[in-house]
């Protein structure tokens, strides 16, 4: 991936951004990366470390205790992990999804008390919507907080979550009102408080050293100061994060499919096949070339979303559209990818292997694939229908 034929409009201070970033991800995460997998999680000073150098909450301003940049920073780290194929430190959850919570409808003392460490890294969060039972149609969610006295009590369970064995905060999604199913407030919860249990690390195909948790509240005790906003508003909060949400995620797949296929010139280049590298055969060179084309045409889709998003202009169904083709397009290459390294790229030893895998979730989370569609489709056709409508998803 070449800074020099990019259109998103990184500046000197990004690129000498990317070039500290780089050296971090190569120090700091790669050689240790092996060992993550193994364990299920990554190093806790890693988090230390990366806020250290500003890497996480790329984009928040220096008033609540950020580094002061903009998207493109985000943007920056995003690529920089995903070219290197480290799928274990969950910084984009955390950066781009559960900061901005807090600084979109925080109070000033919320801020206070959580962003500080959220981009020192002495506080990992967690976004905890999901439940075994509702995912896509969020309003099915079963966990509650109900009012005793001038407290709130919080009972349920969530899925899924990632960072969820390191988390320190939890933004869990929660119903207020039981007579009304779309009345979802978002707390705040300190993961030490009583009440506050982790389950299992669950055992996934892919993303080894990526946590992910089940996560339980036995009547958490939390005061009004835990409320994100006002009480019943959690949908509209939840609205609001998904454009960056999914831009962030086909940043990542787009930075994914070049290193991929990277490592597939690379491959074909010294594999010999009948006495002549793999490359001079038809069949590769077409491949790659249709490949090629596909991520080239994703990385203008992606620059071009980039920039819209640093002039506030872009909207759900972009974000959308980019972020359904993308993960499809890096499902494609990294399949074609994979194939064309014979049985070595079934091997965890080299990255194809690993790549192939991690993609697979890409469709799945930030709002499926099929959810994507539907809200493209029902921008394009604002007055037809679904014969089976999301009745009344989020997403
Ligand atoms: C590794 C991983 C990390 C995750 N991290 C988090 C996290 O940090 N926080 C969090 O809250 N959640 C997280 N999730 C959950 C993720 O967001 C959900 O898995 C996802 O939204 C899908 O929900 P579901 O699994 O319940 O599938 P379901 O909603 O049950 O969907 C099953 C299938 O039906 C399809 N479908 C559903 N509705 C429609 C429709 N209306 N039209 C057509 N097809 C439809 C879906 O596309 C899917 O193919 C994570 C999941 C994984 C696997």
């Amino acid at each position: 991936m070449s800074d020099t034929v990019r259109s998103a409009a990184f500046r000197e201070e990004h690129h000498i951004f990317r070039e500290q970033v780089r050296r971090f991800v190569l120090q700091e995460v790669t050689p240790h990366h092996d060992r993550w997998e193994r364990e299920g999680q990554v190093d806790r000073e890693l988090w230390r470390k990366a806020g250290a150098q500003g890497l996480l909450c790329p984009n928040m301003g220096e008033a609540l205790g950020g580094p002061g940049g903009d998207f493109l920073h985000s943007a920056i780290v995003i690529e920089e992990m995903a070219r290197e194929g480290c799928s274990g430190p969950g910084f984009f959850i955390h950066s781009e999804m559960v900061a901005p919570y807090l600084v979109n409808f925080g109070t000033p003392s919320q801020q206070q008390r959580w962003l500080p460490g959220m981009a020192s890294g002495e506080v990992v969060g967690a976004i905890a919507m999901t439940e075994p039972a509702a995912g896509s149609d969020l309003r099915g969610m079963k966990t509650t907080a109900t009012r005793a006295g001038d407290r709130w009590l919080l009972r349920g369970q969530k899925v899924f979550i990632s960072n969820g064995q390191l988390a320190d905060l939890a933004v869990v999604a929660a119903k207020t009102d039981p007579r009304d199913r779309n009345s979802v407030t978002l707390f705040l919860v300190d993961t030490r408080s009583p009440g506050f249990r982790r389950g299992r690390n669950l055992d996934k195909i892919g993303v080894h050293a990526q946590d992910t948790s089940e996560l339980f509240f036995d009547d958490i005790e939390l005061g009004d100061d835990c409320v994100l906003g006002q009480p019943g508003d959690g949908f509209r909060q939840l609205m609001h994060g998904l454009v960056p949400e999914r831009l962030a995620i086909a940043v990542s797949c787009q930075a994914k499919a070049e290193a991929a296929l990277a490592w597939t010139v690379d491959y074909v280049s010294q594999r010999e096949v009948f006495g002549a590298p793999l490359s001079t055969l038809q069949n590769t060179r077409f491949r790659l070339a249709e490949l090629h084309t596909d991520a080239a045409v994703g990385r203008t889709f992606v620059d071009d979303a980039l920039n819209r998003h640093m002039h506030g202009e872009l909207d759900a169904t972009r974000a959308a559209m980019a972020k359904l083709w993308v993960t499809e397009m890096l499902g494609r290459v990294v399949d074609a990818c994979l194939q064309m390294h014979g049985g070595w790229g079934y091997m965890r030893e080299y990255p194809i292997a690993r790549a192939w895998v991690d993609a697979r979730i890409e469709r799945i989370l930030g709002g499926s694939n099929e959810i994507m569609k539907e809200i493209i489709a029902r921008a394009v056709m604002p007055g037809a229908q679904s014969a089976q409508p999301p009745k009344e998803s989020r997403r």
